[in-house]
């Protein structure tokens, strides 16, 4: 019997358009997609049309949940990996899987499309020929480190962070910052209030907020 394939796909960050047509395609396809939430990505697969049973694979999934799509895939079905929004894997459920499946020498194929880490970089207006991805900063132990880091890199540092740290983040950022470190936020990509804050940091700090809503991505250039 032929092994299945193990596909990763991105899927929007919020504007339902953004979604290739090789994705569209490859979903309809496959015999099973494995969702972050199944009743999220439902609005996007209804969307498009796609309708495949569904598995709910998250980050609390444990090792049940990987062995029984290694199951499938086993039995020769593909199946398709998607996440709430974006590319599977980054900052988002995937590596235990995608790891797992590479082990037993499935073939795991990617299916490029929207990250927000990408789509913010793009339009920054800062150095993007190098740049350092920390996904989300620690909540607790090792900020201060990462701040230090941040401060000192030579490239363009970004990353992600909840709206209700947002601004706590900046006002310890700023501590170790130099005053004229460029700063940019990506706020709601790709969705109606879409907005780009440009500035230092204590500009930034400013603009932003004291109740932000909305999803954020962080990025500096020293
Ligand atoms: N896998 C996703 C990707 O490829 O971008 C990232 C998922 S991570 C759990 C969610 C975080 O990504 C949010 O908290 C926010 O920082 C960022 N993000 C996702 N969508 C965004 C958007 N439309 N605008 C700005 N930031 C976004």
């Amino acid at each position: 019997m032929t092994k299945g394939k193990l596909y990763i796909i991105a899927t929007p960050i919020g504007n339902l358009d953004d979604l290739s047509f090789r994705a569209v395609e490859v979903m309809k396809s496959v015999d099973l997609i494995a969702c972050e939430d199944t009743r999220h990505s439902g609005i996007l697969l209804k969307h498009y049309n796609i309708d495949k049973p569904r598995l709910s694979f998250h980050s609390h999934s444990g090792d049940a949940k990987v062995i029984k799509i290694l199951a499938h895939l086993q039995g020769g079905d593909d199946v398709a990996l998607i996440s709430d929004a974006g590319t599977p894997g980054i900052s988002d459920p995937g590596y235990t899987l995608i790891s797992a499946a590479l082990d037993l020498n499935y073939e795991v194929i990617p299916i490029p499309g929207p990250s927000a880490v990408i789509t913010a970089l793009c339009a920054s207006g800062l150095p993007t020929d190098k740049f350092l991805y920390l996904g989300f900063l620690p909540v607790k132990k090792g900020r201060q480190t990462i701040f230090k880091k941040i401060a000192d890199s030579e490239y363009t540092v970004v990353f992600y962070e909840s709206p209700h740290r947002l601004k706590k983040t900046l006002v310890q950022i700023k501590e170790y910052l130099n005053p004229d470190s460029k700063v940019v936020i990506a706020k709601e990509l790709t969705k109606i209030y879409e907005h780009f804050y440009r500035g230092n940091i204590d500009e930034i700090i400013k603009e932003i907020p004291e109740k932000p809503k909305g999803e954020y991505v962080i990025m500096i250039s020293n």
